[in-house]
């Protein structure tokens, strides 16, 4: 058991792990939101670029089969203007002309006065028919990036300044183009280093040697725009967020470690008291009267302890039973309840071999390989039988049945009556039970409650009782409250044992030898005695 000082560098180690715990864990939260927060702000942005570029597209193939359709004659004064007009009223165009054997013939910014003599070679065919050429010489102005597009003898060159206004917004941006039969990409748009290739014929988010990116492609996937930017970059510019995260995690963890402190603390405590308790032997026991529901006789009790705590409180058995059981001393439990049994009612088991007292013990001493000496020895020391002690076993406590079944087995050898109690609570079914050849089921006093009711409990009951007669078990029934249920069970075919608070609540030994000697069958109340055997003329004999 920890000391003071261990317990409170251990509060202590939980809160500073638990901070560290909760930074963590809200940054890595945090992180991840922002980078999703920022993938889909770039896809977004990404399919802004898209729909501008397709917009641009239907308005260039527009305006190119204008141009080709002039009624003017090549590269005139009349055409120029013609195309001036065109192109001026154009949302996404900066310039156009005539174009022929790869040589400028005229265009609307130059007229006529275009370098003739320059050659200029496509850098895409596209799948339309129309070709395209990157950064024409004569329209290119600074870095800007320029595309001129050309269908038969027009072309047009898109203005930068649409673009422009996407780049100005400060994520990167490239655009691919895939030729329609090979599916090969080509890039239109944006600096290809900083942009694999192999991602950007898809939509969808993506994160790759430290870049984040946000794609998305056209209807008919034949064109992508893949937005990106550093993941450090996203990280900073969300940083409060991010921070804000920590904070809360940071404060969870706290929290959660204080409570956890607490919650082990007081563990602990009731842990620490309880073993005292144990330690300086106060722990108590009471009994209460089993008696054959038909002939009103006294024939077992069942030895129930209490613990009373350190703040005068009554712990319920099924409370620290259970924290024993889990911290695995519940067999010093056991051992303390056996030695008191023997010392209060040792006496009276040697004198009358018709009475027993059964014992409640848990799964744990079933596995105990102390357990069976401990009783041996117990009992020859105070002269007293093992058919005289009966043994309660919980139905849940079979689980592991081999061993189960293996220490069953030596108590019965022995001679102890064995009993499944709380019978129809767990999931065993009572070929189960048979199968572990115990003497006895008590049944749990769920089924007695539901008795009255229309609880579907009820409708098993006639059922378990013929399985247990069919199987030669005894049946002890238990929670039996109200003559009602008594008579119930009494007007069963088989000897059914009851026990309850109408026979008798759990009361110390001295009382219940003191009642057990006065009345020689059961130590109930008065007033239980004269229901018992108003109630016992009732029923018809055996
Ligand atoms: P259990 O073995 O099924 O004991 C019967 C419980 O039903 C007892 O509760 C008893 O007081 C209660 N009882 C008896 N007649 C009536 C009745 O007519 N109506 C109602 N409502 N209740 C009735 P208790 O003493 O609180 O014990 C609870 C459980 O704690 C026991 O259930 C048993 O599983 C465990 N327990 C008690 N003493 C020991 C012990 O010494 N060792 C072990 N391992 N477990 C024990
Ligand atoms: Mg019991
Ligand atoms: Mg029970």
């Amino acid at each position: 058991m920890p000391s003071f000082r261990q317990r409170t560098w251990i509060a202590f180690l939980a809160i500073i792990l638990g901070t560290l715990g909760g930074a963590l864990s809200g940054y890595l939260v945090g992180r991840l939101l922002t980078l999703k927060q920022g993938q889909a702000r770039l896809e977004q942005f990404a399919q802004r670029v898209i729909d501008e570029g397709q917009r641009s597209t239907v308005e260039s193939r527009k305006i190119l089969a204008a141009m080709n359709a002039s009624p003017y004659p090549m590269c005139s004064d009349a055409e120029i203007a013609y195309f001036r007009r065109l192109i001026y009223q154009a949302q996404y165009l900066k310039a156009g002309g005539r174009m022929r054997g790869g040589s400028m013939v005229c265009s609307t910014d130059l007229g006529r006065a275009v370098h003739s003599d320059v050659r200029y070679t496509p850098d895409i065919h596209q799948r339309d028919g129309t070709s395209m050429y990157r950064n024409l010489a004569p329209f290119r102005v600074g870095k800007e990036t320029v595309i001129a597009i050309q269908a038969e003898d027009s072309f047009i060159v898109y203005s930068p300044f649409n673009i422009q206004a996407l780049v100005s917004s400060a994520i990167p941006f490239t655009v691919t183009d895939l030729d329609a039969p090979t599916r090969q990409a080509s890039r239109l748009v944006g600096d290809a280093s900083s942009a694999g290739g192999a991602f950007l014929t898809r939509s969808g988010q993506f994160s790759e040697g430290g870049t984040l990116y946000g794609t998305r492609c056209s209807s008919d996937g034949m064109v992508c725009a893949a937005a990106h930017l550093p993941v450090s970059q996203v990280m900073e510019s969300n940083r409060v967020e991010v921070g804000g995260f920590v904070a809360l995690g940071s404060l969870t963890g706290i929290l959660l470690a204080f409570i956890g402190s607490i919650l082990y603390r007081r563990r602990l405590g009731f842990e620490n008291q309880l073993l005292r308790a144990i330690r300086r032997d106060s722990l108590r026991l009471v009994y209460q009267p089993i008696v054959d529901l038909k002939s009103g006789k006294l024939v077992e009790a069942e030895a129930l302890v209490r613990w009373t705590n350190d703040d005068n409180v009554a712990v319920s058995p099924d409370d620290f039973v259970k924290v024993a059981e889990a911290r695995g001393f519940v067999g010093r439990i056991t051992k303390l309840v056996v030695r008191h049994v023997l010392h209060e009612f040792g006496e009276t088991l040697r004198e009358r071999s018709d009475f027993r007292v059964n014992v409640n013990i848990a799964a744990a001493d079933l596995a105990d390989p102390e357990f069976l000496p401990m009783l041996d020895k117990a009992l020859a020391e105070a002269c007293v039988k093992p058919s005289s002690i009966g043994i309660e076993i919980t139905e849940s406590s079979t689980a592991r049945q081999e061993i189960a079944r293996e220490t069953i087995l030596r108590l019965r050898q022995r001679g102890h009556f064995v009993h499944i109690d709380d019978f129809g609570t767990g999931y065993s079914s009572l070929a189960y039970l048979h199968d572990l050849s115990v003497d006895a089921v008590k049944i749990d006093k769920a089924f007695t409650r539901a008795i009255g009711t229309d609880a579907v409990t009820v409708t098993i009951l006639p059922q378990i009782l013929t399985m247990a007669e069919t199987l030669g078990l005894r049946v002890i029934v238990e929670g039996i409250e109200t003559t009602q249920q008594a008579r119930y069970f009494a007007t069963s075919r088989q000897d059914i044992y009851a026990q309850g608070w109408l026979f008798g609540r759990p009361v110390p030994a001295e009382v219940f030898l003191r009642t057990m000697t006065k009345k020689d069958t059961m130590p109930a109340t008065d007033e239980a005695m004269e229901t018992m055997s108003a109630f016992a003329s009732t029923v018809p004999a055996a």
